[in-house]
């Protein structure tokens, strides 16, 4: 950073620099305002579009043609003359001269009209870019008062040109001027305006000058950057890449303003020069008259004067792309040792050999096909003008996706809180014009090229044509698949003993509640009748019509879609690798549970040996045990759920107030209240209006500005609190990201909006928080040892399971999506891959005409689900760095389970620069975010670590019980569904 007395020196120096280049352009401004052309007439601006632009361009290339035509008209006579020199008279001759003074006449005139109606079109667009960039330059910190010196040369030669041209115009209209005619002396006066145009004109070359000045300072300033310190250095860098983007933004104005121009001034040149040549050589030739030898003294000067002032117009343009194509060499021979500072060099490089500056008249000594379209007065070809160009286009595009989205979420609110047939419909119909429009999109993008974009627009850009593309008839037939499917699944009914229980909610609460293993079957059994076999056909169709959608974006199979949104190599693999640092856990826990369960059972239903039956762990999936932990450790009740549940009702009378209590986890954290829209929009508890609403809790983002949403049928218990903190999760991850770009508004990856709110779970169900709620009492006589086993063991119970049966979940599911799994084969491998991964068996014989895999939300809705799985790993991940960031947790020596975030507000703080990268970054930058770790990858190990005591103390107590470890030998016994059913 400058000091104050640099800074203010700085200040004066760039009040000066400001005159230096008003002094530049003045005398240009104000021959170009004498001569006719007023370049802030800001009004006219309206009048020219791009299309007048091509007009005028294709206008100057028919003069240049008619210009050629002459020329070669001039050059056949003259041949013909020297072939047949006997029938060369003095006509002939005279003929010859006429011609030559028709072809300047003609030549002016083109020089005249064409320039004019050039230099009106374009200057009008571009002019004010022009000047603005000027006064960017002379702001600039790169630039100083001793580059600004040199600047000033090309504007005290181009006054001097501008002179000897005004003089020289003079002495020659003065010369014709006498004895001649009327109409001539008009023609005369013609010319001088012409002399003024060329003056105005000399300046475009000094504008060409200074920029080929700026890129040579920018050049020799490029030197190692040894015995500097890498940040130094990396600023240097990047003071390097802004001021060459800004000189190229000069020379790319120039080129809009003045390009065709330039390229018009000098065909005129080339024109006159050889017209005039060919004129002296047939004076020398053919007259012999005295007179004549003035004449061709005359035509050397002038062609003299043309030569230098056709050099001048090509050759400096020309300097401008050499000395960039410098700045690329010296840049390549640039020595790092440092790795990142290597890279960034090369990125300038590359970039600055992609955006090599172009003026058009530069291509008669720098012959490059790309120059050719640089005569177009609005060339595009221009790196900063393309990627601003990109940039604009991509910010209508989140427009416009932005108002869909918003659309889209509106309507699906109103199908998910009361679906009727018009709300159907209407979502419907929105849903194919947002498809219409993503394929439009999609479309549109085609037209830019990737490589030249920046890497943030070309993130965007992939993410255009990503995802299903349907017809309209495909889009109206899933849409309304998808309806029927999950209206039959909010709107089931199952009758249990005697009671009618509606929806997910209702009977979730019940299989978690009994302890009836008789009501449990019928339970787990109506619930399946109820939603699976009406489903089946559903489901298989909806597969069916993604399939074909991703298919025509290019994809074998929906489950490839699915797999690369989590931007993970080889995501197979690196699941089977998860799991297999679990497994362990999960085989000891589970030996855990079925040993207590057979212990206690007295019906037979648990076999100590043998496989698990689904529905007797205290969830209708089995995904989550935690029901169980009053049966499981019966002298620990104290620390039991339903204690917590107590609690929450003994303190809290509405919904609502439990709704803040979660919201105060992440008030601690740092992070503001949530907005009013959420708390007036929301549907926090089943509404008692009849209506009936999908009750599985969710969490919707409005893409509009505060508004976001949570919809659940909520109780007060312990559950849905710890099912608040989940949603919040989502919520605060909206809320963070918002400010994004919409096509970046979205998780670093959906494994990753899983997670957040879960890391807070952990972070709130340790026992210090639990204290704090009031779940524990501080008095008890438990031993803290045992405390800690209990606490662990309730948390291994809701998370543990979770990972096999998403796992097997997915797994059938990529398998149904690719086609290995036929639809007369679902429910066999459904409950093949359940015994592979979770060791569970149906409670009953199944056959193919049900279909148990709709028993789940997620089948349902066809939402992908091994974002859980990771969601599961990556959560206590990231409660691991929350941990770091308040200076707890292995790296300060406590253990992981015992960390206590409440309100550390480093924590909240390293946590919210996370999440409102939104999608912007991949998700290991985001990690790295969070974690600080080099290079980051999804780990297992903080979750082995975080439940060790729990794992040492399960391996002792199977050992002392006795009980059965292994699952995978159970496992063996049972190939197919028929061996299943023949157990029960
Ligand atoms: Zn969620």
């Amino acid at each position: 950073m400058p000091t104050v007395k640099e800074s203010s020196a700085w200040a004066e120096d760039r009040q000066r620099r400001k005159l230096d280049f008003e002094w530049s352009l003045k005398p240009m401004t104000t021959l170009m305002r004498c001569v006719g052309i007023p370049l802030d007439f800001r009004d006219y601006r309206q009048l020219i579009s791009d299309r007048c632009s091509w007009f005028v361009t294709g206008f100057a290339l028919l003069l240049f043609f008619i210009d050629a035509e002459c020329q070669f008209s001039l050059t056949a006579t003259i041949i013909y003359d020297a072939i047949y020199p006997q029938s060369s008279n003095n006509s002939s001759r005279s003929a010859t001269f006429k011609w030559n003074n028709s072809i300047n006449s003609i030549n002016y005139m083109v020089l005249i009209l064409g320039s004019h109606a050039i230099l009106l079109a374009v200057s009008q667009i571009d002019w004010p870019h022009l000047v603005q960039v000027l006064h960017r330059i002379e702001q600039t910190r790169f630039y100083n008062e001793r580059h600004f010196k040199k600047f000033r040369i090309p504007s005290f030669v181009g006054l001097a040109a501008s002179v000897t041209e005004l003089i020289s115009s003079v002495t020659v209209i003065w010369f014709a001027w006498v004895d001649s005619p009327f109409l001539y002396q008009l023609m005369v006066l013609g010319f001088l305006f012409l002399g003024l145009v060329l003056i105005a004109f000399y300046h475009v070359c000094i504008l060409c000058w200074i920029a080929y000045l700026m890129m040579n300072a920018l050049g020799q300033d490029i030197k190692a950057c040894s015995g500097k310190d890498i940040k130094q250095c990396s600023s240097q860098l990047k003071l390097w890449k802004a001021t060459y983007y800004l000189t190229g933004e000069f020379v790319h104005y120039i080129n809009c303003c003045f390009g065709p121009f330039l390229f018009l001034l000098t065909t005129s040149y080339f024109v006159r020069m050889t017209n005039n040549s060919f004129y002296m050589f047939s004076i020398l030739t053919y007259s012999h008259d005295k007179g004549h030898e003035a004449k061709v003294y005359t035509l050397i000067i002038f062609l003299i004067k043309d030569w230098i002032s056709f050099v001048a117009l090509t050759y400096i343009p020309s300097l401008v792309r050499k000395e960039a194509m410098n700045i690329t060499r010296k840049l390549q021979n640039l020595k790092f040792e440092d790795n990142a500072l290597k890279r960034q060099a090369e990125l300038l490089r590359m970039e600055v050999s992609l955006s090599l500056p172009q003026i058009t008249a530069a291509g008669f000594f720098d012959i490059d096909c790309k120059l050719i379209p640089t005569v177009s007065p609005t060339p595009r070809n221009h790196l900063l003008e393309y990627r601003h160009s990109a940039e604009q286009w991509l910010s209508t595009v989140n427009r416009a996706l932005e108002h869909a989205a918003n659309r889209q979420a509106i309507l699906s609110w109103q199908i998910h809180t009361n679906r009727t047939s018009e709300a159907v419909k209407e979502f419907s119909n929105e849903e194919q014009s947002r498809f219409a429009l993503n394929e439009h999109l999609c479309q549109l993008r085609k037209r830019w090229v990737m490589a030249l974009l920046s890497q943030t627009q070309q993130k965007m850009m992939s993410r255009l044509c990503h995802g299903i593309r349907l017809n309209e008839e495909q889009t109206r037939v899933l849409v309304e698949t998808s309806a029927r499917l999950q209206a039959i699944y909010s709107e089931a009914v199952v009758n249990v003993a005697g009671l009618n229980y509606t929806g997910e909610s209702e009977i979730k609460e019940l299989m978690a509640k009994s302890q009836n293993y008789s009501v449990l079957l019928e339970a787990w059994t109506g619930w399946r009748n109820a939603v699976g076999p009406p489903s089946k056909e559903l489901f298989s169709r909806m597969i069916e019509i993604n399939n074909l959608g991703v298919q025509a974006a290019g994809f074998s199979d929906t489950s490839e879609i699915w797999k690369n949104e989590l931007g993970i190599k080889n995501l197979e693999q690196v699941v089977d690798n998860l799991f297999a640092t679990i497994q362990p856990l999960y085989i000891q826990l589970y030996a855990f549970v079925r040993g207590r369960l057979a212990a206690i059972d007295k019906t037979g239903t648990v076999h100590p040996d043998r496989p698990l039956p689904a529905h007797v762990l205290g969830n209708m999936w089995a995904q989550n045990w935690e029901p169980l932990l009053p049966r499981l450790m019966p002298n620990a009740t104290l620390s039991g759920g339903e204690e917590a549940t107590q609690v929450l009702r003994r303190r809290y009378s509405s919904f609502t107030q439990l709704v803040v209590v979660a919201q105060d986890f992440f008030l601690s954290l740092g992070f503001p209240p949530l907005p009013l829209n959420f708390w007036t929009r929301s549907q926090f508890v089943r509404p008692t209006d009849g209506t009936k609403p999908v009750c599985h809790g969710s969490a919707t983002n409005f893409y509009s500005r505060d508004d976001v949403r949570l919809m659940m049928c909520g109780e007060i218990n312990e559950d849905d609190f710890y099912t608040l903190h989940h949603e919040m999760g989502h919520l605060y991850y909206f809320l963070a990201y918002n400010h994004q770009p919409f096509l970046f508004r979205s998780g670093a990856s959906s494994a990753f909006h899983e997670a957040i709110g879960d890391s807070i779970i952990y972070a709130a169900m340790t026992t210090q928080h639990r204290r704090r709620l009031g779940f524990l009492h501080s008095d008890n006589n438990v031993n803290q040892k045992d405390l800690e086993i209990v606490n662990l063991l309730r948390q291994a119970l809701v998370k543990i399971p979770l990972l096999p049966y998403s796992l097997s979940l997915e797994k059938w599911r990529w398998a149904v999506m690719a086609g290995q799994i036929k639809p007369d084969q679902y429910n066999r491998a459904w409950w093949n891959m359940k015994l592979k991964y979770q060791g569970i068996v149906p409670p009953i014989p199944r056959s193919e005409k049900d279909f148990d895999p709709a028993s789940k939300f997620h089948i349902i809705s066809n939402t992908p689900y091994i974002r859980y799985f990771l969601s599961s790993i990556l959560q206590v991940q990231i409660f691991q760095a929350l941990c770091d960031a308040s200076q707890q947790g292995p790296r300060f020596g406590k253990p992981l389970n015992q960390c206590d975030i409440y309100g550390s507000v480093e924590a909240g703080n390293r946590l919210r620069e996370m999440l409102s990268l939104g999608s912007s970054r991949p998700w290991n930058v985001a990690l790295k975010v969070l974690t600080h770790e080099q290079n980051p990858t999804i780990d297992a190990r903080p979750l082995m670590d975080y439940y060790r005591p729990l794992h040492e103390w399960l391996l002792s107590e199977n050992r002392r019980l006795n009980y059965t470890v292994d699952i995978h030998e159970d496992i063996s016994v049972f190939n197919n569904i028929e061996d299943l059913a023949a157990n029960f």
